[in-house]
């Protein structure tokens, strides 16, 4: 057996393989430089064309691109109505933005467990949640991997629910041949540097409603619009705006749109990446009983943001600890994603109690995101699997 990095062994990687990284192009350079020397660096030509590629990316009919992931969830929630005395149920296992946006609102997230295979919201745990105050659903494509959106559509449409789909981690995912983006009442999107396409900082907000569209592009630009549709006084002349709602100052800069416009032609490029490291992963570990992986009844057409791998730490007598530091010991940057929200110190202090979602405690204590990104190496990815290998080796031995 070998020894552990951890213990002063040999570290499997020489260098620290990162778990996410962008990707820039020198084209994705050439188009935020060209906006530099053009007439508009915010609210100009870039913005626009961005949200049309979006359009056409997500299917969808209506774009908002927006500053970040989190102003999108917010934009989302208040073009919802959410307000004081809602609750909206809200997936247990995700970025604490996507419950945050409906507190921004007044209202009361309530959070749903998990499906034991899929890691994602599970119907069931959506309908168990259901009072005469819930408005809404935030359901997250954990990992890319799609929500069960025909479930949870059949949900809100009996109970009267805007569905709303924080699809942060599933640029790139389709279902049934439709993208992410089209699937949901509203779907928000983050172009954080650690998702698959990136704009620095940015969001966007897609719908195929008219009428909340209307109001997401309203509470994303200050409440203010110069549509002579919406004017009250439609003929005070052209300089004249009204402002209809208390909205937010969440645009987008032209910079980030022309960075985002040329990440979205790679987007082929990238989901094909991810799912290829997938399917190796997968492939790897799927003769080792001791972890597992993300179900996903449609790989085809996922595009991966993230690779959790669940070790079964009670048969291997450890704990997810030790398998992470020795990890990075070995050179593999590994994260965890996520404490479920309601574990946060301040969902904790508000009265949430720690064991409300079972099944995501039972994966917030065993999971592990490895490596995945379009610039990973095969060579790396074998360093990320050698390791794991090694590490369970040990495990093995230690506990016999
Ligand atoms: C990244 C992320 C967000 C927030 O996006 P930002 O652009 O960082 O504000 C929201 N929800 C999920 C699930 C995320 O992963």
């Amino acid at each position: 057996m070998q020894t552990l990095a951890i213990e002063g062994g040999k570290p499997t990687s020489d260098h620290m393989i990162g778990y996410g990284h962008q990707s820039i192009s020198e084209e994705d350079v050439r188009a935020i430089v060209d906006v530099l020397h053009g007439d508009f660096l915010t609210c100009g030509p870039a913005t626009e064309a961005f949200e049309e590629d979006l359009k056409e990316v997500t299917g969808t009919s209506f774009v908002t691109a927006v500053a970040n992931g989190t102003a999108a969830l917010h934009v989302a929630c208040l073009a919802a109505g959410i307000g004081f005395g809602d609750e909206v149920v809200v997936s247990s296992i995700t970025f604490a933005a996507s419950a945050n946006c409906v507190l921004y609102c007044g209202g009361t997230p309530v959070f749903a467990d998990i499906d034991p295979d899929t890691w994602n919201i599970s119907p069931d745990a959506i309908r168990s949640r259901i009072t005469s105050k819930t408005k809404a659903v935030i359901a997250v494509d954990f990992g890319g991997v799609h929500v069960d959106s025909d479930a949870i559509r059949a949900i809100c449409e009996e109970h009267n629910l805007v569905f709303i789909e924080d699809a942060a981690h599933a640029i790139g995912t389709s279902h049934n041949g439709a993208a992410v983006g089209s699937l949901a009442d509203i779907t928000t999107f983050s172009f954080h540097p650690v998702k698959t396409v990136t704009t620095g900082e940015g969001g966007a907000v897609t719908t195929n409603d008219p009428a909340l569209a209307e109001r997401i592009a309203l509470f994303a630009k200050h409440g203010i619009t110069r549509d002579v549709n919406l004017l009250r006084n439609p003929d005070e002349g052209g300089w004249y705006y009204e402002q209809l709602e208390l909205g937010y100052n969440y645009r987008m800069s032209d910079i980030q749109a022309a960075l985002g416009s040329s990440q979205l032609t790679r987007l082929g490029e990238f989901s094909a990446r991810r799912r290829e490291l997938v399917a190796f992963y997968n492939r790897e570990f799927s003769d080792i009983p001791e972890v597992s992986f993300q179900k996903d009844v449609s790989p085809g057409e996922t595009t991966r943001h993230l690779y959790v791998l669940r070790f079964d730490v009670e048969t291997l007598k450890t704990s997810r600890r030790f398998i992470y530091d020795a990890l990075r010991a070995e050179g593999i940057g590994v994260n965890v994603h996520y404490l479920p929200v309601y574990r946060l110190p301040y969902y904790q202090d508000k009265g949430y109690p720690a064991d409300c979602c079972p099944q995501a405690n039972c994966f917030y204590e065993e999971a592990i995101t490895l490596p995945l990104h379009f610039g990973l190496a095969d060579e790396e990815a074998q360093h990320v699997v050698d390791a794991v290998r090694k590490i369970i080796d040990y495990c093995r031995a230690v506990s016999r």
